[in-house]
């Protein structure tokens, strides 16, 4: 791999991966960085990062989302036969609005426990009828690249 593009003195991740904001790192390889959360919602709760530096999941290359998607999987099962969780949600976030407070891609991976309260609650809209699904699948089909 080449020089790691780096967002230097802006990004705290770049600074993880540089080593000048330290972490307690749990893997690392030439592309990915995981390591734990600082504000953990949970025993585990860790990040996985890709160690060049893009903003999101919507502008990191393919290869960097295959890349950072194996080592999501990785560090999952790792997590799990470590901690025995009840189960274990992986989650990203895209801008602002989709609460997203660090602009360097990552994945949370948050192991969760019968009754640990914490809730991810979707409010669907039970309108939405076939005919409306079809026509939104075939605009998101034409934009993929
Ligand atoms: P987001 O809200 O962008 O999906 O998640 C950002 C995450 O980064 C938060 O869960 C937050 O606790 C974590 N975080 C922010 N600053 C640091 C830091 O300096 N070190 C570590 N290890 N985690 C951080
Ligand atoms: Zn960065």
């Amino acid at each position: 791999m080449g020089e790691i593009p780096m967002n230097q003195g802006q990004c705290i991740f770049c600074g993880i991966v540089t080593g000048a904001l330290p972490a307690a790192t749990l893997y690392e390889d030439d592309a990915t960085l995981a390591f734990m959360d600082i504000n953990p919602l949970a025993d585990g709760h860790c990040l996985v990062i890709p160690k060049a530096h893009c903003e999101d999941l919507l502008t990191a290359g393919d290869d960097v989302a295959a890349l950072v998607g194996q080592t999501t999987a990785r560090v999952a099962r790792a997590v799990k036969t470590a901690l025995q969780p009840d189960g274990l949600n992986v989650f990203q976030a895209n801008g602002v609005a989709a609460g997203q407070t660090v602009f360097h891609l990552h994945f949370h991976i948050l192991p969760r426990f019968v009754d640990d309260h914490f809730t991810i609650q979707f409010h669907g809209n039970p309108t939405s009828n076939r005919e409306h699904l079809a026509t939104i699948a075939r605009r998101i089909e034409q934009a993929l690249p």
